[in-house]
């Protein structure tokens, strides 16, 4: 009777995240996305390496695994790119296209603090946040919409970049999600992270990390996500609420990699990709 006990009430005591109202369509997420990715794509050097590129979507698949069937949105495809620059920031465009940049994976201690950043991105793209932020502010055409929603999700230089490179360049007219939808996105990150094996106290370990590494300010990562109050308590209170006892947290697959990332020459700076 215990064993039973303990075993159902995670089901019943996790917290329950809801789609926000939203003007779009999930098909218009998928077509805002796959503008946004096309000019994603053009401005930032991608990483061309088999074996880095496997493991990633490996990891991300997995996690979309865990994704409630309730958000499960016709026509979303996630998928996932390294992009070959050393700043800490990754970001998703609606519909699913995730970039996780190499000097995220390369701050992350453990698969587990990786896999925190990816569940906290897919779980954006599977609350559709991008076009539910853009539904609260002034309504423009799709088409204006796309460069502005990939610029804001972005942020900083390359946000502007892209903002501008889709024919209407009107900019970001939002440049960070709300607190209301950084909280989701924990909540229902560290779900995700509960439902495919991984201890989602290590997304807690990654926000330190980042927070960290933001000493003097300015990571992108954190303007585009900025920390909604007691990020980290939030999530330990989740993975408690959701009766985890311990996960996934580092792999030997995750050291090859890296170790293999390690071996390749220095990324440059988004900085640096971007200039002229
Ligand atoms: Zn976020």
């Amino acid at each position: 009777m215990v064993v039973l006990a303990m075993a159902v009430s995670p089901l019943v005591a996790q917290t329950r995240v809801e789609l926000s109202d939203n003007d779009y369509t999930p098909a218009e997420d998928v077509e805002l996305g796959r503008e946004a990715a096309a000019e994603v794509e053009q401005q930032l050097p991608l990483l061309r390496d088999d074996e880095v590129t496997a493991y990633l979507r490996g990891v991300g698949r997995h996690l979309v695994g865990g994704i409630p069937d309730r958000l499960e949105h016709p026509g979303f495809q996630y998928s996932f790119t390294v992009v070959n620059v050393r700043d800490l920031n990754a970001f998703a465009l609606p519909g699913g296209p995730t970039y996780i940049n190499r000097g995220m994976i390369e701050a992350a201690r453990t698969e587990g603090e990786l896999a925190g950043v990816m569940a906290h991105e897919i779980s954006h793209v599977a609350l559709r946040h991008g076009t539910a932020q853009a539904s609260r502010a002034t309504p423009f055409a799709l088409g204006a919409l796309a460069g502005a929603v990939a610029g804001a999700l972005i942020g900083g230089d390359v946000g502007s970049i892209v903002s501008q490179g889709t024919q209407f360049g009107l900019g970001t007219w939002f440049l960070s999600f709300s607190r209301e939808f950084e909280r989701e996105a924990d909540i229902l990150g560290a779900q995700i992270m509960a439902r495919t094996g991984y201890d989602p106290r290590e997304a807690a370990g990654m926000f330190e990390t980042l927070e960290r590494a933001n000493g003097g300010g300015g990571l992108e990562f954190l303007s585009s996500h900025p920390d909604p109050g007691n990020r980290s308590e939030r999530i330990i209170e989740e993975a408690r609420l959701l009766g985890v006892q311990d996960g996934t947290t580092d792999t030997a697959a995750f050291r090859r990699i890296k170790a293999r990332l390690a071996d390749m020459p220095e990324a440059p700076t988004t900085a640096q990709v971007t200039e002229n």
